[in-house]
């Protein structure tokens, strides 16, 4: 399946390492101009000598004036992936208010702002567009030492959900990706342990975690008009472990 995002202008959060990266660097070689949105200046600065048509945006989207201020300028955007997330594991009984609010602020409060300056554009301008969040198979399923984690991930499919609803009528669609573990940075933090992930990749029909390249193409399916009938969906990229 051909897709190109050719005259298409897309923004990527979190576009420094892992799925981000992967996401910005595969939309520019669909033809599309994009916006990277992240945090460390020397991952833009790497993203942009291995493509140079790349904008850089660097910006702790955690700061929420700081990012309106950041993209106050990034010009019409057809295409928004959130994809900018956090993780810190702890028990239940022992997570503190500064990790609720670190991991809200960029996995949900982050990815509403992004959408409320992108969607306002998209709609002033008539054209529609298409949005999706990176969510994770945690948004459906306990993940022990996740508890905030999995809670900003349901939160953000929620999101997803209502932004569906009320962007619909601008066509604007709005749909997440839920994968499994993707051995990123992030995934290694959580699932380096064989004797933690062991179990877990047994629960997988297809018996192996996501590869990066999984997840940015469902990622490119949903913001292409291959998907185009497609709104308020949470597709799994998890080999069937939320089937089961
Ligand atoms: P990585 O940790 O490899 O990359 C995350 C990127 O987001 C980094 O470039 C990071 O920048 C950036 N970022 C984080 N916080 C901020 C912030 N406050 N402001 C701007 N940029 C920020 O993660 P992955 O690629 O693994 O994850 C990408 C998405 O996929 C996330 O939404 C994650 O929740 C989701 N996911 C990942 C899974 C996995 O197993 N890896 C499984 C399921 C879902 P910096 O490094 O500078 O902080």
């Amino acid at each position: 399946m051909e897709i190109s995002f050719a005259g298409k202008r897309a923004l990527v959060t979190g576009a420094g390492k892992g799925i981000g990266r992967a996401t910005a660097l595969a939309l520019a070689r669909c033809g599309a101009k994009v916006v990277a949105v992240t945090r460390t200046q020397a991952d833009l600065d790497s993203l942009m000598e291995e493509c140079s048509s790349i904008t850089p945006v660097c910006v702790d989207l955690a700061d929420w004036d700081a990012t309106e201020a950041a993209l106050q300028d990034i010009g019409p955007i057809d295409l928004l992936v959130n994809n900018a997330a956090r993780i810190s594991l702890q028990p239940f009984l022992e997570v503190t208010p500064d990790q609720f609010d670190q991991l809200f602020s960029v996995n949900v409060k982050a990815a509403l702002h992004v959408s409320q300056i992108v969607a306002r554009g998209m709609k002033a301008r008539g054209a529609g567009g298409s949005i999706v969040h990176v969510s994770s198979q945690s948004a459906q399923c306990a993940l022990k030492d996740h508890a905030v984690y999995c809670a900003t991930k349901g939160a953000l499919d929620m999101l997803m959900k209502v932004m569906a609803l009320e962007l619909g009528p601008h066509k604007i669609r709005v749909n997440s990706v839920n994968p499994t573990v993707v051995m990123t940075d992030m995934g290694r933090l959580a699932w380096s342990d064989p004797k933690k992930a062991e179990p877990l990749m047994s629960r997988i029909p297809l018996g192996h975690f996501a590869e990066v390249e999984d997840v940015v193409n469902s990622i490119l399916f949903l913001l292409s008009d291959k998907s185009s009938m497609t709104n308020g969906v949470t597709l799994p990229v998890d080999g069937g472990f939320l089937a089961c």
